[in-house]
Order: C-alpha cells, then sequence, then structure tokens
C-alpha cells in the first residue's frame, strides 16, 4: 500500500478540505461535538435534521451524497481511494455524510438485484434524502442466527402477506421504507426459503413500538406485520434467493477509517480535558498516561487496518475476514476507550449535563453508556471471532 496521496489525491483532499472549510461552520466542527459517529454536531432532534437536509443538497451537488454510488444512480463515482480520502477528511471535521440504511444498503442492493422499475423509483428518493429506510433483519429468536428467522411471506394473488415480528430496527419510527427479510418456503433448508422485500412502512397491519436504551434514547424499536399486504413487485431479485442478498456485503464505503478518525478525536479531547481539568485523575493515578497512550496507539492501529482494507477494495479484491477483523477491533476498542475516559474522569465521569465541563459535558456518560452497543450491532464479537477462526485461520466449525 502506497500511503502517501498521489498528485491528483493530493487535489482532492485539497478540494474536499477547501469545500469543509467554506460551508462547514467552525463552531459545529469544534464547539458543539458529541462523540461517536453519528451526528457528531451535538445538535438535537429537529435542528440536526433540518440542517441535514440542506447539508445532503449541498453534497449532493458535488456528488458527494453518496460517493461510492455510479454517476448513473446519482452518485459520485468516486475511486476507492477518493472515497476514503473523502471519509477521513470529513471525519476529522466530525461533519456529518448522508448515510444510514438507504445508502449503505438499501440502495447498492436494489443497484445489483432490482428492476429498472425498481431502481427508477427507489435510488432517486434515497439520495435526494426523501426516504429513510430502516432494516428489518433480526427477530426475537434470530440475531447471530439470522437464517432461523420465522417471520412469514405467503405470495396470495398480486401480494404477499407477511406476518411476523422483527427487533431492534434502528430508525423505524422515522423510516419510509425498509428492507425485510421474510421466509417464503418453510420447507426448504433454512437459508433457501428467504425472500428480499422493499417494504412501504405505511402499509396497514405495520406497527413500529418504541424500545427506550439505557441512554433514555429511541433509537431502536419493535416491528410487527399483522397479515400485511405487500405488492408482489416489492420482492427483491428472485424468490426464495434473499439469504443471498442479505449476505453479501454491498457496502464499500465502509473502510473503518471514519471510526479510527472518531477515536483519535476522541484521545485528543481526553488529553485536552486530563491537562486543563482538577478533576483529572491523572496526577493521582500516573499509570493512566500509559492507559491513554495505550489507546492513543490502538486508533493508530485501527487507522492501518482501514488501510489494508482500502488497498485490497482498490486491487479489486473483496474484504472478508479483514472486515471482522476491521469490526471486532474498532468496536472492542469503544468499549476500551470509554472504561480509559471513566479511569481518567473518576466520579465526574457519570455527569450527563451537556453544560457541565466536569465530566466532559456529558459526552462521556453517554459514550460509556452508548459503547456497550458496539460489540453487538452488526454481527457480535463472538461471531467476528469465528470468523476469523475458520476462514483467517483455518480451523474447523465447532
Ligand atoms: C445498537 C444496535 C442497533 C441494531 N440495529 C438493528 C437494525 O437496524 N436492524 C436489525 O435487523 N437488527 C439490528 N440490531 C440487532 C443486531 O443485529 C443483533 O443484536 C445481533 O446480530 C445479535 O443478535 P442477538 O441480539 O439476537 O443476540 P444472540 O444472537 O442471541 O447472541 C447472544 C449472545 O450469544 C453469542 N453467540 C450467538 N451465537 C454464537 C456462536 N455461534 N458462537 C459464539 N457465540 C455466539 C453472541 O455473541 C451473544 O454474546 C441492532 C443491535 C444493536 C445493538
Amino acid at each position: 500500500m502506497e500511503f502517501r496521496d498521489s498528485t491528483a489525491e493530493v487535489e482532492f483532499r485539497n478540494e474536499v478540505r477547501g469545500f469543509l472549510e467554506a460551508e462547514y461552520p467552525p463552531a459545529m466542527s469544534e464547539g458543539r461535538t458529541e462523540w461517536g459517529l453519528f451526528n457528531a454536531s451535538g445538535m438535537r432532534g429537529r435542528e440536526y435534521y433540518d440542517f441535514l437536509g440542506g447539508w445532503t443538497k449541498k453534497l449532493n451537488g458535488r456528488g458527494w451524497g453518496a460517493p461510492a454510488w455510479p454517476k448513473e444512480h446519482g452518485g459520485g463515482g468516486l475511486s476507492v481511494k477518493e472515497q476514503f480520502i473523502l471519509s477521513e477528511e470529513f471525519a476529522w471535521k466530525r461533519a456529518p455524510r448522508p448515510g444510514g440504511i438507504g445508502h449503505g444498503w438499501a440502495g447498492p442492493t436494489i443497484m445489483v438485484a432490482g428492476t429498472e422499475e425498481q431502481k427508477e423509483r427507489y435510488l432517486p428518493r434515497i439520495i435526494s434524502g426523501e426516504d429513510q429506510w430502516c432494516q428489518l433483519f433480526s427477530e426475537p429468536g434470530a440475531g447471530s442466527d439470522l437464517a432461523s428467522l420465522q417471520t412469514r411471506a405467503i405470495r396470495d394473488g398480486d401480494d404477499y402477506v407477511v406476518n411476523g415480528q422483527k427487533i431492534w430496527t434502528s430508525g423505524a419510527h422515522r423510516s419510509d421504507m425498509g428492507i425485510l427479510i421474510a421466509r417464503t418456503d418453510a420447507d426448504a433448508p433454512k437459508h433457501r426459503g428467504i425472500s428480499y422485500f422493499l417494504v412501504d412502512m405505511k402499509t396497514p397491519g405495520i406497527s413500529v413500538r418504541p424500545l427506550v436504551n439505557m441512554l433514555s434514547s429511541h433509537e431502536f424499536n419493535e416491528v410487527y406485520f399483522e397479515d400485511v399486504r405487500i405488492p408482489a413487485d416489492a420482492l427483491l431479485g428472485e424468490e426464495n434467493r434473499g439469504w443471498y442478498l442479505a449476505a453479501t456485503t454491498l457496502d464499500f464505503e465502509r473502510s473503518g477509517i471514519a471510526t479510527s478518525v472518531a477515536h483519535q478525536l476522541i484521545v485528543r479531547d481526553l488529553v485536552a480535558w486530563a491537562k486543563e481539568s482538577v478533576e483529572s485523575q491523572l496526577v493521582a493515578n500516573p499509570g493512566l498516561r500509559t492507559e491513554l497512550a495505550e489507546r492513543a496507539i490502538e486508533a493508530q492501529v485501527e487507522a492501518l487496518i482501514s488501510y489494508r482494507i482500502i488497498s485490497m477494495q482498490e486491487r479489486g479484491e473483496i474484504p472478508n475476514k479483514e472486515s471482522s477483523i476491521a469490526k471486532l477491533y474498532s468496536s472492542e476498542l469503544d468499549v476500551r476507550l470509554a472504561v480509559t475516559g471513566m479511569h481518567l474522569s473518576g466520579m465526574f465521569g457519570q455527569l450527563e449535563n451537556r453544560e457541565d465541563p466536569r465530566g466532559l459535558g456529558g459526552r462521556l456518560a453517554r459514550f460509556y453508556l452508548h459503547s456497550t452497543t458496539s460489540p453487538i450491532g452488526g454481527g457480535t464479537s463472538e461471531i467476528q471471532r469465528n470468523i476469523i477462526a475458520t476462514r483467517g485461520l483455518g480451523l474447523p466449525r465447532a
């Protein structure tokens, strides 16, 4: 891997930096920051979504709203390295980028498996931000072992009739559309009887019930399907081939560099706070210097793992066990970093008040609580280790 940018890449990086300098208010990247990737701006509620609408338009004007998507579908058609540079520069500024299930999953899957009519109907609305999407995969009895899902979709004339329950559906309460996997053949081996649907969340019979997490935040939901009739043209790809669509990693933007930068920024914030705060435990516990240094090094290691993924993608290879290594390392670093922050801040780390600098404006408390979800969402750490063991080390399956 060539770590240095080529001349053209330097130019592109400068273009991105120039755009962010001109368009992204410094007060937002420095003053009101929140830790973690989602909405790092620190804006909340309506204010954030209003900002995001205008911001998305500005990014789309340059093809940066969906940089990995081909130009024919309204994306930027950027090279792998350009996408990487864009992610990196945006992350350093803590500037939000349109993303989520629509951009990362639904759109790319529709591009690969959709009919022309499906592409025309859904892709422009993802790019414009008109449609928000959610992912209706996990069920109470099917998370890691997703292929055991029980939600049924039975063909009835021109419709499928769906019954069942999904769980942990992030953002379902503000989504217009959902990607749904459901069982269409109960007699087939479990991976071969699943189909993939594009579902309008306003369809009668769908009810969304909030699940409030321990941050008192409503992020995910239970979603119930009771005799929900969805049209047959909501099927994506072939009937009973949905598992293979769901299992394909289509999101090529996920190099992990943005998370690595976010971690480096958290280390930087912690160090700055430790230097200037009488509440810091650094003097009382000099070993914390080593602990902070370890986290700083780990955030750099995480960046190198991202470079490995990006160099594979540049060669046209599809990362497999490498993605599991990146996911495992990054989500466990989230937890270690939050714990180090707590060691450093002592009892003050528990303060949630956004105005109280002694608890880093509550960022640490929120980050600590939220970090517990990282080794679970998107595939648990145990599952990543299983993948590394079998595909990476060649060990037999248990
Ligand atoms: C913040 C967050 C957001 C989420 N958003 C969504 C969403 O939008 N849409 C969606 O569909 N889902 C979503 N999920 C669900 C997520 O995909 C599941 O929680 C995850 O796949 C784990 O499944 P589970 O919760 O059923 O746990 P289980 O699979 O029941 O696992 C329980 C424990 O057993 C371990 N385990 C299970 N199988 C094995 C094995 N074979 N070997 C070793 N250990 C094993 C697991 O690692 C875990 O520790 C979200 C989860 C979180 C935390």
